[in-house]
């Protein structure tokens, strides 16, 4: 039986199945193992401070209008989030007995942001319309130089981008240790939050809570290898994940010896459906809260300015305008993109309008548009680049 269990487990990581529980694989090299965590005389310990609150931007990036999903939304994730890591989840109650004593209070909390990385007012929420109609665990939706959003600081904010990810996949996440321009989560717009959500298995928004978990330095129970160790102590060996809705108890053959009470399916994370997945340990507790100990990787979160007041009350200055024209207008057969020194300019993707509106013609990597069928008419330009996205008018001859 062992032999059968480890084909399934290297199979499902590495496939694109159709829904993918966690995309996070670990860099061995941003592992931060609490053994290395030097603890150091002046400053408080995790233990001293009573809740720990994670100043959190959701950037959301839409390509259909779909994706672009409501601030009640957002809100209903940071509400999930801030009871599944409290057990003050409604369904707290699921945990079987025998787990019972292990359930943690973890005295992290969640809140979107108030100040933004200049020091002005904002609601945490960042949303960004993008050429990009999917996006890969590649991390170009970290970036606005690849239709994406650049990471606030990330010393001081938690950041989630919430876009539409190809392959099956629902979210993956950063270790601590990860390149600051990296450094966040990336979950699936259309399984973001509680409310609004058609997926009847990812409606409860754990997802998030099992993203975070890693951003915090958790691991898969099952150590992401056979019998493998997570690192946290009150977690039980077990052999691989545990998907759907398990039956308590999972006693799977040559189970790492986790009997009577088996496998903590139940867990945030493992790979349980949204409805069974319930619950933090202390020993995960613990592990998360050490990073930000005094010289914690997450130290710095303590002394975010995102929660407190504005203090830059100026306007921002406007960037650049993105200037380009068509070039020859009025038009004959063709018309060329023309950036601001006369030269041509590659889009990314071109939409073409007629007055009322009507898209007429769509493409990509063009400078050059053929409008020799065109009637005679007004017609808008509209084209995204990495520059940014804008839209002009033209006359047809
Ligand atoms: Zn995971």
């Amino acid at each position: 039986m062992r032999i059968f269990f480890i084909p399934i487990l290297i199979g499902s990581f590495f496939s694109a199945a159709a829904q993918q529980r966690c995309s996070t694989i670990e860099n061995p090299a941003d592992n931060i193992s609490p053994n290395n965590i030097q603890y150091k005389q002046q400053g408080a310990t995790p233990e001293d401070i009573p809740v720990i609150t994670i100043p959190v931007v959701v950037h959301i990036l839409y390509n259909d209008n779909s994706d672009n999903i409501s601030t009640e939304q957002v809100l209903s994730q940071i509400a999930a989030l801030n009871k599944d890591f409290a057990a003050l989840n409604d369904d707290i109650n699921k945990v079987p007995a025998a787990f019972k004593p292990f359930i943690a209070d973890t005295r992290i909390r969640f809140e979107l942001a108030r100040v933004d990385p200049e020091g002005r007012a904002t609601n945490g929420i960042v949303r960004k319309k993008t050429y990009q109609s999917a996006w890969k665990q590649d991390d170009r939706m970290k970036f606005a130089d690849s239709g994406g959003s650049d990471a606030w600081d990330s010393r001081y904010y938690l950041n989630i981008w919430v876009c539409r990810l190809g392959s099956g996949m629902l979210g993956y996440a950063s270790f601590p240790g990860a390149a600051a321009e990296k450094d966040g989560v990336v979950i699936r717009s259309d399984i973001f939050g509680t409310i609004n959500i058609e997926h009847t298995v990812y409606n409860k928004g754990r997802t998030a809570t099992h993203e975070i978990g890693h951003w915090l330095n958790l691991k898969h129970l099952w150590g992401d290898k056979y019998c493998g160790d997570d690192e946290v102590e009150d977690t039980p060996p077990q052999s691989n994940y545990n998907s759907g809705c398990s039956s308590f108890p999972v006693i799977k053959p040559g189970s790492c010896n986790n009997s009577p009470h088996g496998d903590m399916f139940m867990n945030f994370m493992d790979f349980s459906d949204d409805a069974c997945a319930l619950m933090f340990t202390h020993g995960q507790a613990k592990r998360m809260r050490q990073l930000f100990s005094p010289s914690g990787h997450r130290r710095s979160i303590l002394q975010s300015p995102a929660l407190g007041a504005p203090w830059n009350l100026t306007e921002p200055v406007a960037a650049e305008a993105f200037r380009w024209q068509v070039y020859p207008n009025p038009a004959g057969n063709d018309v060329f993109l023309r950036d601001e020194n006369g030269g041509l300019l590659l889009a990314d993707e071109y939409v073409l309008f007629d007055i009322n509106g009507r898209k007429l013609m769509q493409g990509r990597s063009a400078n050059t548009i053929h409008t020799g069928k065109l009637p005679s008419g007004i017609y808008l330009l509209q084209v995204h680049t990495a520059r940014g996205s804008a839209t002009r008018k033209f006359v047809k001859r």
